[in-house]
């Protein structure tokens, strides 16, 4: 755009910008990614989903964020954690994570070793 400007002369200016393209409702018809994993949701519209467990896949992601949703409410209420966090702080050590973040971190890189659906039992 502002390449356009810098090599058009002043008998441009006051043109209308060009009209948007005829797929200008593009971002409504885009296809939202599953928050856990990244995939596509090729039977999804962006415009459908409502919050970030609406864009999940079915299967196995959904339960996986079920997982990390109840792993991240111990977490947080969690009094060994936050000594934790309170002793790292305070000795300037790395934040060491906790298994919510582990679990994520290897789900996201498509590690199923451990199994959402056998962790959602036991929990
Ligand atoms: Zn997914």
């Amino acid at each position: 755009m502002a390449k356009a400007t810098a090599v058009q002369g002043p008998a441009s200016f006051g043109e209308r910008p060009p009209a948007p393209p005829a797929g200008a409702n593009h971002s409504a018809r885009r296809r939202p990614f599953c928050p856990l994993c990244g995939c596509e949701q090729a039977d999804k519209l962006v415009s459908d989903v409502r919050s970030p467990e609406g864009a999940l896949c079915d299967d196995r992601c959904a339960v996986a964020w079920r997982v990390l949703v109840a792993l991240r409410a111990s977490e947080s209420t969690s009094e060994r954690i936050a000594v934790r966090r309170r002793s790292e702080y305070e000795t300037a050590q790395p934040h060491t994570s906790t298994l919510s973040e582990l679990l994520l971190g290897r789900w996201r890189a498509g590690d199923w070793a451990v199994a959402p659906e056998d962790l959602l039992k036991q929990l």
